[in-house]
């Protein structure tokens, strides 16, 4: 029985009597006359998935022709039905897209069998047309290889998804070594240096050194985003560019001065752009085309996303002077006056005419600018009804917490709602089932047409996906969250533990993980992340901050810590029972996240019992404490890069090494005494981003 591995679960499947002898039968795909590449990618997934099985021929059929669906416009387009008898089976779907989706369903009824499945017939469609994922420019992202996007096209295959949101523009305040968190994961060709250099050291135990990375995206090095493009699009994945502005925008505002806000002075403030400049509006849609022509136009695909969240006042702009808050809105004499909703209105109705006039049809942008300006409203709708715009442009609602935002479809826009399926592979692991569930379920009530989730894709949060994947399938209750996580403890570990143990394996990690406020923000204190944003730098450093603030932490909150933490433990056992009976990617993931909590916890209970030795002074016993953290947080590190993403692995074990090189440096202070008390250390005086941040032979 292998159906309850299918995330979304089929409209309807019923497992018949008669077996399918696969172990004893060869596949034979028989394409329909003038088939076209997705129809060819559909026999390749069956091919594969069913193996190299010999003996009789079990030919599947794929035909193109009518179904009796309820489903109609594009989720039509993706209906399928499927029957597979005992000596032969039939596909058949109106267009190839139910075909590729028809195959990858036959795909996972094959997983885990045992040398035969059950008759099986499928009848199954969408209830929402537009399903999937927006990956974020950020750190990992920007070193995923074509290879990476491939496969990551191919795991949206087997959960439906058919919307793939890639940045490829934004900017985010100063954190790490002083400079200003940009991405730019397209090149530009009429600008060779328009380009976001990074560099991260981290210490690697595998190599038992340390490494560092000085480099340019993978997509603008390899310039790879219009294969990416192709590749989707003939799987059923539309891919669309996240070109961020007039927020979250500081190297173009830099490069080209001409689009920068002003201040009161005239002076261009490398953050915003000027909303009433045509000339800034020439270049911004000189760069846009250029994207569009050279990735998006070649492969037939007409989708883009412009940005439009958060245009606001933020630190770490200016990099003299990184606690100096910078407002991107411009003080021009054109701009100053105006209502700022209504240069955002404007600016969006004239960026979507211009996209519209190259061809994209669908052009989706985030709500919660306008939203705060008062200007997702009638008025707007109006305004882009009279530009002709109405059926082109998406609003995404997006929130990642409480309370549920819910769209309000009466501005006539379509909407689509956008939770969080995790984000930060650098802190400890996210299960955002309520924020993904809520947000659907209600948007769902509100009229959406679609809904994708905000992340950076790591194997870590799968059931996030799988839940995403599931609700934007099958809008209707009849599975509750409570139904889809035992499921998914079923097909994640039922066979390898059990059923009982699999969804106790999830609990734990729930108790641990399924708060993003107490997860996310108190756990996640205990790492790098939240420490290097201009607010934080302002007032403390890490780690040294969080190893004194435990130390005078009231006990009530440090049990809070030390219980998630044992409920990681417990999880981190079951998985760990589980990877050894069946050792699979999806299961070392989840070990190597719950023991990232556990691992954590003891190098800092460690830390703590070190600096009371130290104000005790009981120097050996101190450096025995030290060599007890140090090993402890190696081997998170090792288990980590042994199961990581390649893309994800750097920022990752940078994020920890800051922590393993404070250890380290703690040891040798007081190794070489002089020190009375842990205050007084020198390490404790000192910022260590640089050891991590900025390249230099050690
Ligand atoms: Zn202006």
């Amino acid at each position: 029985m292998t159906s309850i591995d299918l995330f979304p679960y089929p409209k309807s499947l019923v497992e018949h009597d008669d077996r399918i002898d696969v172990a004893n039968r060869s596949l034979q795909v028989n394409l329909p006359a003038g088939a076209g590449a997705t129809a060819g990618h559909a026999s390749t997934v069956l091919q594969h998935a069913w193996g190299s099985g010999s003996g009789a021929a079990y030919p599947i059929s794929i035909e193109i022709g009518p179904l009796d669906v309820p489903a109609e416009g594009p989720a039509r387009e993706e209906s399928y039905s499927l029957e597979l008898g005992a000596d032969g089976g039939t596909i058949r779907a109106e267009n190839e897209r139910g075909a590729y989706l028809a195959a990858q369903t036959v795909a996972t009824l094959l997983q885990n069998n045992d040398g035969s499945i059950p008759a099986t017939t499928v009848s199954d469609w969408p209830d929402l047309a537009w399903r999937g994922l927006y990956v974020e420019s950020k750190w990992g992202p920007d070193r995923m290889t074509l290879d990476d996007w491939k496969a990551l096209i191919d795991e949206m295959g087997r959960k439906k998804l058919n919307t793939l949101g890639i940045g490829v523009y934004g900017c985010w305040s100063a954190q790490y070594a002083k400079k200003r968190t940009e991405f730019l994961m397209v090149p530009f060709p009429d600008y060779p240096d328009l380009v976001t250099e990074k560099t991260i050291r981290y210490y690697s135990p595998k190599a038992e050194t340390w490494q560092t990375l000085t480099y340019v995206p993978t997509m603008v090095e390899d310039d790879i985003f219009g294969e990416v493009v192709a590749y989707g699009v003939e799987r059923n994945v539309y891919v669309r560019p996240h070109f961020n502005g007039p927020g979250h925008n500081s190297v173009l505002p830099r490069y080209f001065p001409e689009m920068a806000s002003l201040d009161e002075n005239g002076n261009p403030k490398g953050y915003g752009y000027c909303l009433t400049n045509d000339a800034m509006y020439t270049r911004l849609f000189e760069l846009f085309d250029s994207v569009i022509d050279r990735y998006l136009a070649p492969h037939g695909v007409k989708w883009f996303h412009m940005g439009l969240d958060e245009v606001w006042l933020t630190a770490g702009i200016d990099t003299d002077d990184i606690p100096k808050l910078v407002d991107p809105w411009c003080q021009c004499e054109n701009c100053r006056d105006r209502d700022k909703g209504e240069l955002l209105q404007d600016y969006a109705v004239r960026v979507c005419s211009h996209l519209k006039s190259k061809g994209v049809e669908n052009i989706t942008l985030w709500d919660d600018e306008l939203r705060r300006k008062d200007a997702l409203n009638e008025t707007f709708g109006k305004k882009l009804a009279d530009a002709g715009l109405s059926g082109n442009v998406v609003v995404q609602w997006w929130r990642y917490g409480s309370p549920v935002l819910t769209p309000h479809p009466v501005i006539g826009v379509r909407a689509w709602s956008t939770p969080m399926t995790g984000y930060w592979s650098n802190l400890f692991t996210q299960s955002y089932t309520a924020n993904i569930w809520d947000l659907v379920t209600h948007g769902v009530e509100h009229g959406i047409e679609g809904a994708d989730s905000y992340c950076i894709y790591d194997l870590a949060f799968d059931r996030n996906y799988a839940l995403l994947a599931n609700i934007t399938w099958n809008t209707d209750d009849r599975e509750t969250l409570y139904g889809f996580k035992a499921r998914y403890a079923k097909a994640t570990l039922g066979r390898e533990i059990g059923n009982i143990e699999a969804s106790t394996a999830f609990a734990n990690y729930e108790e641990a993980f399924g708060s993003p406020g107490f997860g996310t923000n108190t756990l996640g204190w205990l790492l790098y992340y939240w420490h290097t944003y201009p607010a934080a730098r302002a007032v403390s450093t890490y780690p040294q901050n969080v190893v004194n603030e435990l130390r005078t932490m009231p006990g009530r909150l440090v049990s809070s810590i030390r219980s998630a933490a044992s409920f990681a433990t417990e999880a981190r056992d079951l998985f760990a029972k589980a990877y050894a009976a069946n050792p699979t990617p999806l299961l070392a993931e989840y070990e190597a996240e719950c023991d990232k909590l556990v691992g954590i916890w003891e190098v800092y209970t460690h830390l703590l019992d070190a600096a009371n030795q130290v104000d005790a002074g009981a120097r050996d016993a101190a450096l025995t404490a030290l060599e007890a953290a140090r090993t402890r947080m190696v081997s998170v590190m090792a288990k980590l890069e042994a199961v990581k993403a390649q893309a994800l692995l750097p920022q990752i074990l940078r994020d920890l090494s800051i922590l393993l090189r404070y250890i380290e440096r703690l040891a040798e202070d007081v190794s070489s005494g002089g020190a009375t008390s842990f205050a007084e250390l020198p390490v404790n005086h000192e910022d260590l981003d640089v050891e991590v941040s900025t390249a230099f032979e050690a």
